[in-house]
C-alpha cells in the first residue's frame, strides 16, 4: 500500500530493491552511525564473537551464519549499538551497503522496504514467524531488501555477485569474511575464520548456547 512519509526526516538515495536500483529514503539510525564512528569498542568484534557458523560443514560456504545472543520477540537477532537496539543481521549488510533503507519509491509510490531473508525465501520447507531460523541469519550473502509487495518467494533468485579476494590464510572473504569502504573512504577486509580463531573459547561457548537454545 502507498504511504504518507515524511520525506524531511530522511536521507534519499538509490538501491537494489527486488533486483533493480530504485529511489529509496534512508532513516536517521545513531547505531550505523556509531558502527562507522569507530568510537568506543569495536562493534564488528563484538558483533563477530555472537556468530556462529560450522566452518567443518560440507556446505559452509552457503551455510547461514546464526545469531547466538539475544533475539526479538519476532524472532530476530538484537544487537546494542550507539544506544540503540540494532537487528542483528543488519550490522554486516550495512557495512557492505550503507544504512538500510525503510522505504522504496515504486509504481503506487513509497511502500515500505525490508532487509529480507533469501535463505528463508529458498527453503520451501519453512512456515516462518518467529521460531524461523533463518531470521537469526546474519550472512549478508543471504540477505536483499525486498519491498512490502514484492512475491519474495517467486521473484528473487539470490543470485549475488561473489567477491573473488582472499585473505592471507587463503579464505575467501566472500565465503567467510567481507569487505567494506571505511569513513575515510578506504577498502577495508575482515576474515571471519581467522579474526574467531583467536577468539576459539567463546566460539565454542557460542555453539554450545546455541545447541541448547535449538
Ligand atoms: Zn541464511
Ligand atoms: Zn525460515
Ligand atoms: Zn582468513
Amino acid at each position: 500500500m502507498p504511504q504518507e512519509v515524511d520525506l524531511t526526516r530522511y536521507i534519499p538515495s538509490m538501491a537494489e530493491v527486488d533486483g533493480a536500483v530504485q529511489p529509496v529514503l534512508i532513516p536517521e539510525r545513531r547505531w550505523y552511525d556509531a558502527l562507522l564512528s569507530g568510537e568506543g569498542d569495536d562493534p564488528i568484534e563484538r558483533w563477530n564473537s555472537k556468530v556462529f557458523q560450522d566452518l567443518n560443514s560440507p556446505t559452509a560456504s552457503i551455510d547461514c551464519w546464526t545469531w547466538t545472543a539475544s533475539l526479538s520477540e519476532d524472532g530476530y537477532g538484537e544487537f546494542s549499538l550507539g544506544g540503540q537496539k540494532a537487528r542483528a543481521h543488519h550490522i554486516l549488510w550495512a557495512l557492505e551497503h550503507g544504512s538500510p533503507p525503510a522505504y522504496v519509491y515504486g509504481p503506487n509510490g513509497w511502500e515500505k522496504v525490508h532487509l529480507g531473508h533469501l535463505c528463508h525465501d529458498r527453503d520451501e520447507n519453512c512456515e516462518g514467524g518467529p521460531q524461523c531460523l533463518h531470521r537469526r541469519c546474519v550472512n549478508p550473502e543471504h540477505l536483499a531488501l525486498q519491498s512490502h509487495s514484492a512475491n519474495v518467494r517467486s521473484g528473487l533468485s539470490g543470485e549475488h555477485q561473489r567477491r573473488k579476494t582472499e585473505c592471507p590464510s587463503g579464505h575467501a572473504y566472500a565465503l567467510h569474511g567481507f569487505t567494506y569502504t571505511d569513513p575515510a573512504g578506504k577498502t577495508r577486509r575482515y576474515c571471519r575464520p581467522c579474526k574467531s580463531g583467536q577468539r576459539a573459547a567463546q566460539f565454542v561457548g557460542s555453539r554450545k548456547s546455541m545447541e541448547v537454545a535449538a
